[in-house]
């Protein structure tokens, strides 16, 4: 828990957030300011502030992340039309909230390379 981090709050329950899946590890919740008709969230309950602090150890974490974005896509009816899953990292690629994060974001057509 890192005192002052928006997620660590929203994963404690003290900021709600709308939730669309969560265990004792992960918790994945609607994005506030969302970029597509479906855009949530997938973080690790556990405080870690970019990718560059994952450790040796975190690969099982991360790739629950990824496979829970992947059973998500598909629980809302995204996974044959497709979807985009996101972490950017540090602040040139995007990165405005510092406890990592997966987007998932689905229900329309995405372009590339993105912007
Ligand atoms: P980043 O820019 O760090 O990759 O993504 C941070 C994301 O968090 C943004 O898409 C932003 O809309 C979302 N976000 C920021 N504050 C809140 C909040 O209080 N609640 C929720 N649900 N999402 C937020
Ligand atoms: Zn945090």
């Amino acid at each position: 828990m890192s005192d002052d981090c928006l997620f660590c709050k929203i994963a404690n329950g003290e900021i709600p957030g709308k939730i669309v899946y969560e265990d004792d590890q992960l918790l994945a919740f609607e994005d506030v300011n969302p970029q597509a008709p479906f855009h949530a969230l997938i973080i690790p309950r556990r405080h870690i502030s970019t990718l560059n602090d994952v450790q040796a150890g975190d690969e099982a974490l991360l790739g629950g992340m990824i496979t829970r974005a992947a059973q998500i896509a598909k629980e809302h009816g995204h996974d044959q039309d497709g979807y985009r899953t996101v972490f950017n990292c540090n602040r040139g690629a995007g990165q405005s909230v510092f406890h990592i994060h997966l987007h998932l974001l689905a229900g329309r057509n995405m372009t590339w390379p993105p912007g």
